[in-house]
């Protein structure tokens, strides 16, 4: 297959970034400018994704009873709305990204003339979707996004992915994208985590899937202004 790359800026949204983010990822701002100069690079396909969740969302604390619903304390097992023999356990935040509020924008820094698809994820509010591909349920998936579709009908080989948070959206993201058989790329100094300690666990996850983590100076991105 040749070469076919595809750019996947994962959540760069208000919530997520200072000052004013409900779940501000710090730096969270301080990436915009490593993905301006990517998107003016001749990436075949561009793809932002917004966290995009009604206000009854499963992942938001707030929609829990005390004493558990302390947002990035608290954890709740959800079970798949159809198989409640599969369940997944999962972190309550505060809450973000919901629909038509400021907070689930992008931030206007993003060169948004740029991005050639929006992917919105998270709607269905059973269930946590932290991939932009599909929730974490396997039997079977309970929603999928339009994002596989996208980079499969334009025949893209290899994703780079960037954005927010590195050990959540980024994350499941880019390990969904190796499932889904896409070369898969991490540029990590275009990613902030929500906690820089886990950082090199998810590094080691990274490995064994096959994805590479690679940063804004990298052979990888240099290749990429000679490919058209
Ligand atoms: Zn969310």
């Amino acid at each position: 297959m040749s070469f076919k790359p595809a750019l996947v800026i994962v959540d760069l949204q208000e919530d997520f970034c200072p000052p004013n983010g409900s779940l501000a990822v710090q730096g969270g701002r301080d990436i915009v400018s490593s993905i301006n100069h990517l998107l003016n690079l001749p990436f075949a396909v561009k793809v932002a994704t917004k966290d995009f969740h009604p206000q009854d969302h499963i992942s938001f604390a707030s929609n829990h009873p005390p004493p558990n619903n302390k947002p990035f304390e608290s954890t709740f097992t959800i079970k798949n709305p159809l198989n409640p023999e599969e369940t997944q356990t999962t972190r309550l935040w505060p809450d973000h990204c919901v629909q038509s509020t400021p907070g689930s924008e992008l931030i206007p820094e993003l060169n948004r003339s740029k991005v050639d698809h929006i992917v919105e994820k998270g709607q269905d509010n059973r269930v946590e979707m932290y991939s932009a591909f599909a929730d974490p349920f396997i039997n079977p998936t309970v929603s999928r996004s339009k994002l596989a579709d996208i980079l499969k009908d334009a025949k893209v080989s290899d994703v780079y992915v960037v954005g927010l948070a590195t050990d959540y959206c980024v994350k499941f993201t880019a390990l969904d994208s190796a499932k889904e058989g896409f070369k898969t790329y991490v540029v990590g100094d275009a990613t902030r985590p929500v906690d820089p300690t886990s950082l090199h666990d998810v590094y080691k996850e990274f490995a064994s899937a096959d994805v590479d983590v690679i940063s804004m100076d990298s052979e990888e991105i240099k290749k990429m202004k000679e490919y058209t």
